[in-house]
């Protein structure tokens, strides 16, 4: 039975986070727990959200407030703590600067890192993917703490715990592993891997303002004043899903592969939360990416040729695109799945849906929210609905 720690928490003020986090690691076993989780003086790596650059209190990142109420309690154990990521697009220090994160640092001491160092590790026993670059100063680290924010997300329906690792792959390799896993089943598989490579140790995840509809970057914000806290990546994840509306945390794609490779708990009979009663903090109203139970997803075998029928696709917001072509230098498939075409002397993006692999990196990074997922009209029919 893995043990988690739900906190209700509704406003964004340092001293109250502290407080509310302390309450949390005194429910899953006090300072002996926390000296367990971080030996005296070990190397602790932060991993926040920091997809991209972005203003401080934005729902896109880790809250910089969030941030300094986790340093201030892990500086009683340790004086060796760094942070950093790596943003599907953009400048990692930038965004650090942007969203508050490398003022707080400072302030106690805390080293940037900004993951473009990478190591070759070999995984035995991995799920799916044995073979891999990682940044240097997340595999050295003897603690990894990820940081996410609570977020929906197109192509894994949401990302928390597990799917903010994904950072800890340096730059551009990200879009390598789109393009080597184009089934989700076998991305989120991938995530797996990678956070057995990364050995995260401990989650705590942000949702005092979660990120409701087209995330995880142009979606609206929602209170939901929830803290999520444990060493189970899955327990957190599958606590935060049910939070906002799962009531199968198995509808989600990457718990669905937790729950089927035995990666970890999922089931709520396998995690005990302290703290709050979950059915007192679930919301009803907060607008999923997808309802789950998607085609796409429970049918791993199934042909690319229903699969372009049926699948969730990108869609342009014309009058929003600013004509920049980020979704084009991100798309991993680049240049078969999407180009840039001159209407009226603009340029805009085209997708050619038979090369698309469905990755939805070009939504997740547009800047202006110009791109939002759509069903086709047989998607529709079979009662997958935007
Ligand atoms: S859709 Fe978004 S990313 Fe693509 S060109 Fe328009 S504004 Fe830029
Ligand atoms: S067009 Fe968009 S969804 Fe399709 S492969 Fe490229 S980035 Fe992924």
């Amino acid at each position: 039975m893995e043990r988690i720690a739900l906190i209700k928490c509704s406003e964004y003020r340092v001293n109250l986070i502290e407080e509310k986090l302390r309450e949390g690691f005194e429910l899953l076993g006090g300072d002996i727990y926390l000296r367990k989780l971080i030996p005296h003086n070990s190397k602790v790596l932060l991993k926040p959200n920091l997809l991209s650059v972005e203003k401080i209190g934005s729902p896109v990142v880790t809250n910089n407030v969030v941030f300094e109420a986790v340093i201030k309690i892990l500086k009683d154990y340790t004086n060796n703590i760094s942070f950093g990521d790596s943003p599907g697009f953009g400048d990692s220090k930038r965004a650090a600067e942007k969203c508050g994160l490398m003022e707080v640092a400072n302030k106690y001491g805390v080293k940037f890192e900004n993951f473009n160092e990478a190591v070759h590790v070999k995984l035995e026993n991995s799920i799916l993917c044995k073979s891999w670059n990682v940044a240097k100063a997340a595999y050295e680290a003897d603690v990894v703490i990820s940081l996410p924010k609570l977020k929906t997300h197109a192509m894994a329906y949401y990302t928390g715990a597990i799917k903010n690792q994904f950072g800890c792959v340096p730059g551009t390799q990200k879009a390598a592993w789109h393009t080597r896993m184009p089934d989700a089943h076998n991305f989120c598989k991938m995530l797996l891997d990678l956070n057995t490579v990364i050995g995260t140790d401990f989650a705590i995840l942000d949702g005092i303002i979660a990120m409701q509809g087209n995330g995880p970057k142009n979606g609206r914000p929602y209170k939901l004043n929830s803290l999520i806290l444990g060493e189970s990546l899955s327990a957190v994840d599958s606590v935060a899903v049910r939070l906002i509306g799962y009531d199968d945390p198995l509808d989600t794609p990457v718990l669905k592969e937790v729950y089927d490779s035995n990666w970890g708990a999922v089931l709520p009979k396998d995690i005990e939360i302290l703290g709050e009663d979950i059915d007192n903090m679930k919301v009803n109203d907060f607008e999923l990416c997808r309802k789950g139970g998607d085609f796409y997803f429970i049918n791993p075998r199934v042909t690319n040729f229903l699969r372009n029928m049926i699948a969730p696709y990108p869609f342009l917001i014309e009058d929003k695109c600013i004509n920049c072509s980020r979704c084009m230098q991100v798309c991993p498939e680049n240049p078969k799945a999407i180009s840039m075409v001159n209407k009226n002397g603009k340029m805009y993006p085209e997708w050619n849906m038979k090369q698309c692999i469905r990755c939805f990196c070009c939504q997740e990074l547009c800047p202006v929210g110009a791109i939002e997922t759509k069903h086709s009209t047989l998607g529709k029919l079979l009662g997958y609905n935007d």
